[in-house]
């Protein structure tokens, strides 16, 4: 293998761009002496719902939390069923699980690997509580049909936005359009922390308050616990980082979008290769950029001899997982997502690499398909 000329990601590059505007972060909140639910934290949950245009913002521990204390918000009780996909990030169906809930999965688009709203109905049973369907990659979900659906059978939609930062559905931002919109900002999401951190978005006065309660020990007032809760919090030390980092995230998106966009017009004459589809009235803001290859692990060896990383995600659909093994009967319904997940390979996206590193990807992928 030669060096690595192109990692998958490099949080360090992000750091040094910022670094002034973090470290005085940072310090402003040691200084202030408060860590814990004050100011900081505050101001990003206002500027985060104002960004995404929604009326609340409740910051959590993580994306993980953010879904968890939506469903629970939501009224999803121990052996409720909730659908979502099966091609997703496991902390999507965790989230589920802590709820004492039973995850069941829908097929995916094939062109958008997000949930396919015509696959759902065959699924609802009458305890199905909540639909998850998931903006994988930075893509949003087709929303309109699942909206109608929910409407149809008196259902509650919670937005996985986890990849999907800034990304819009027919002008609206991804996590505004359900009850409620889950994001996590670990480090390498679209917008990250430097650490662990999630917020819930949502438009329900209900909603927020229960979540406002749940992540901090079910607290009412001071020493009044209305509900069991949790801790779940967001830091003041993060909130200050993602504070310094909000107003670059549309920047970054675009420059994404330049990337994919470099890709798949050096892509588009390659036979054997399935670039990502942006599907009409929806803005991809390219958290991955995932395609499919027939022999992907030669492809991720030659990538490597370039010298260009790969990730794949993800390898193995929730149902086929170890922890998951109870989901297995399902298999039937999800030929798609089966179909898919040998072939899907990730290659590097993020703001902060140069053009010459997408240059050497390019060229990697042609000598793969002998170009
Ligand atoms: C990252 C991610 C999560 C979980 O977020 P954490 O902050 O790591 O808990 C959930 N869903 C999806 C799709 C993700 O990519």
């Amino acid at each position: 293998m030669s060096e690595i000329q192109v990692p998958f990601g490099n949080m360090k590059l992000n750091y040094n761009f910022h670094k002034a505007a973090i470290d005085e972060a940072v310090t402003r909140v040691l200084e202030k002496g408060w860590f814990v639910l004050g100011q900081e934290g505050r101001l990003f949950e206002e500027s985060f719902a104002s960004y995404c245009g929604q009326a609340y913002g409740i910051g959590v521990g993580s994306g993980t939390e953010a879904l968890h204390l939506a469903l629970l918000a939501c009224g999803v009780k121990s052996g409720d069923e909730v659908i979502t996909v099966a091609n997703t990030c496991v902390p999507t169906v965790s989230a589920i699980s802590f709820a004492g809930a039973i995850p069941v999965f829908v097929d995916i688009d094939q062109s958008t690997y997000t949930m396919d709203p015509s696959r759902i109905e065959e699924r609802i049973t009458p305890i199905t509580k909540v639909i998850i369907p998931v903006h994988l990659y930075g893509q949003c979900t087709d929303m309109y049909p699942i909206l109608e659906i929910a409407k149809k059978y008196g259902l509650k939609v919670i937005e996985d936005c986890a990849q999907a930062h800034g990304a819009k559905y027919r002008g609206q931002v991804a996590g505004t359009m359900g009850d409620a919109g889950a994001y996590s900002f670990y480090p390498s999401k679209n917008l990250g922390a430097y650490g662990d951190a999630g917020i819930v978005v949502t438009g329900d006065p209900a909603i927020a308050e229960y979540v406002r309660m749940a992540r901090n020990y079910g607290e009412k007032q001071r020493y009044n616990h209305a509900i069991k809760g949790f801790n779940s919090r967001l830091d003041e030390i993060q909130a200050a980082i993602l504070m310094t980092r909000l107003p670059f995230l549309d920047k970054g998106n675009q420059r994404r979008r330049q990337i994919a966009a470099r890709y798949s017009e050096a892509f588009q004459d390659i036979d054997g290769i399935d670039c990502p589809a942006e599907a009409e009235g929806r803005y991809h803001v390219y958290h991955l950029y995932v395609i499919r290859v027939r022999d992907r692990k030669r492809f991720q060896e030659i990538m490597a001899e370039h010298g260009v990383a790969t990730m794949i995600h993800y390898p193995v659909p929730i149902h086929r997982q170890e922890s998951y093994l109870e989901c297995s009967n399902q298999a039937s319904y999800l030929k798609s997502t089966d179909s898919i997940a040998p072939h899907i390979v990730s290659l590097p996206i993020y703001p902060e690499m140069t053009d010459e590193q997408v240059n050497v990807v390019i060229t990697a992928v042609k000598v793969f398909f002998g170009q």
